[in-house]
């Protein structure tokens, strides 16, 4: 879900066509959209794409039974933070518990007062997005703004899911600050501090909307950067990398200070989970600062064997 949404998108999973078209008019007079599958596996694939607000889901599927596609739904990131409310003609307590066992957030029986039915739709966005709130809090950097580590764990598992599913490219950087200890031991921790945050704001301001900017640890930053081919991995870090070093530094003005960048990218089949992209990032980094820092390395066995990362220009 996007906090900054302004209109909460619902997907109705439902085979019959009348409860479609009741819901449809009644979300459009809330300002709420609705989206809808006639089946189930039409709806995961509309949940994974749309990202809805809220899902609501009949038990009874053709082919698929309404708990499949639950368990699905909430084992995948993209789609697993999305409140699912059951909407249907089971009235079983078996059936409830069930429901419930598995993530639901809600379960309305058939056929349902319209009022009722909107108010809980309204009670699991309204909590959805307390919730939002809070793990988002929890997401980012104190010191930067940036997202952490925490997120970028799991944005980077939804992104190579995503990438898998659709064919899209993706492309993973790994930044350094150069010499960082020295930095901090010559100008003091404080000044460091406002290095990292400028790096940061940098970060920030280059990148486009869609791409992630994490602070990994204390002066590594990770960005994933989707839908993005190697070369134009390499033009963003090179970008980023030149106006970094050109930076002029209040009261220091004979100062420079660099950033190394190693890049990963989606042209490794055998870079199949996030550990294998973090890894391949990293080693490409390594020979960044190995090579004399202040520069961008790719990682590309299709030039080698082995673990080589192909060098580029300072
Ligand atoms: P290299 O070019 O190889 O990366 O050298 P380096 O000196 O940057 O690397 P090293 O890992 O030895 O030092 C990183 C330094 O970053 C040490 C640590 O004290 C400092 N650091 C980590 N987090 C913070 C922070 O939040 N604020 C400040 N000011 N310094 C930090
Ligand atoms: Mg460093
Ligand atoms: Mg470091």
């Amino acid at each position: 879900m996007n906090i900054q949404e302004r209109q909460p998108t619902v997907l109705l999973i439902d085979p019959a066509p009348g409860v479609h078209r009741m819901l449809a008019m009644r979300l459009h007079d809330d300002d709420t959209a609705l989206v809808g599958a006639m089946t189930g596996e039409e709806g995961l694939e509309i949940a994974r794409s749309h990202q809805p607000s809220a899902i609501l889901l009949e038990l009874t599927l053709p082919g698929q039974d309404g708990f499949s596609i639950l368990r699905e739904l909430k084992s995948d990131p993209a789609t697993m933070h999305a409140p699912v409310i059951f909407l249907t003609t089971s009235e079983h307590s078996e059936d409830k518990v069930r429901a419930f066992e598995l993530g639901a957030t809600d379960y309305v029986c058939k056929p349902f007062n319209m009022s009722e039915l909107l108010a809980r739709i309204a009670s699991a966005l309204r909590t959805r997005r307390l919730m939002y709130m809070l793990e988002q809090r929890a997401q980012i950097d104190g010191l930067t703004g940036l997202w952490n580590r925490a997120y970028f764990n799991e944005k980077l598992a939804a992104e190579l899911s995503h990438m898998q599913r659709t064919g899209e490219s993706l492309a993973l950087a790994l930044c350094d600050l150069d010499d960082f200890k020295n930095i901090n031991d010559t100008y003091g921790h404080p000044f460091g501090d406002t290095v990292i945050r400028s790096f940061s704001d940098l970060l920030a301001h280059t990148l486009r909307s869609y791409d992630v900017a994490c602070r990994y640890g204390g002066e590594e930053f990770a960005l994933i950067l989707p839908s993005s081919t190697i070369s134009e991995a390499i033009i963003a870090c090179e970008r980023m990398r030149k106006t970094f070093e050109t930076h002029l530094w209040p009261g220091h003005p004979e100062l420079k200070i660099t950033a190394s960048f190693g890049v990963a990218d989606c042209g490794l089949s055998s870079m199949t989970n996030p550990a294998s992209w973090i890894e391949a990032a990293d080693i490409s980094l390594y020979s960044a600062k190995e090579a004399g820092r202040n520069r961008v390395h790719i990682f590309d066995p299709r030039l080698s064997s082995g673990r080589e990362p192909m060098k580029l220009a300072a």
